[in-house]
């Protein structure tokens, strides 16, 4: 693929009201998955496929109770069509600053790159809704925050709710999956 430019990113720009609850920093390393595949129409599409990924889905199955995996969904303009990648997941904590740093192919700088979606887990504890947090609210400003839950929901938040609205976001697994459409934790009981 030739040289790839690393981007930094910061995912979560957080107030200052979150920023006191996080006393850790994690930086994390990805980068664009099959970037020579051609991707994906939409960003839904893309998310899916960054979770059900071997390497992703295996990262999200090891984590533990205080982690979280996390990743970009990046658009470009390939052969005059949108189209969407996701890169591989890594890992940060549920009570971290996040920052991340992407590998991306250096010939995708001059096509329109831009960040279009996020992708994160949940852990399985009694403390996490199997729901978005305030905090994902926070951050769902520009782009839609994609959620795989502890028990194998798949759910997006598409835009900035107001301020103490509960972000509970849209399910995407089929209906005739009762919510779940993707591996659970195995710690989920
Ligand atoms: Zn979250």
């Amino acid at each position: 693929m030739g040289a790839w430019h690393v981007h930094c990113y910061d995912l979560k720009q957080f107030s200052a009201a979150v920023l006191r609850d996080k006393p850790e920093n994690v930086i994390i390393e990805i980068k664009v998955m099959n970037p020579d595949g051609q991707g994906y129409e939409t960003q839904e599409d893309a998310a899916y496929a960054a979770y059900v990924d071997s390497y992703n889905n295996e990262k999200f199955l090891n984590t533990s109770e205080k982690e979280e995996i996390i990743g970009l969904l990046i658009q470009i303009e390939k052969n005059g069509l949108t189209r969407y990648y996701y890169t591989s997941a890594g890992i940060t904590k549920i009570n971290a600053i996040t920052k991340i740093r992407t590998d991306i192919p250096d010939e995708w700088l001059s096509m329109g790159l831009k960040i279009a979606g996020g992708f994160h887990s949940h852990p399985y504890n009694p403390d996490i809704r199997e729901a978005f947090s305030d905090e994902d609210n926070q951050i769902n400003g520009t782009y839609p925050m994609f959620l795989r839950t502890a028990k194998g929901g798949f759910k997006v938040l598409e835009r900035h709710l107001p301020l103490f609205d509960k972000p509970v976001g849209k399910n995407l697994c089929p209906e005739v999956s009762a919510g779940y459409c993707l591996d659970p934790h195995p710690s989920v009981p």
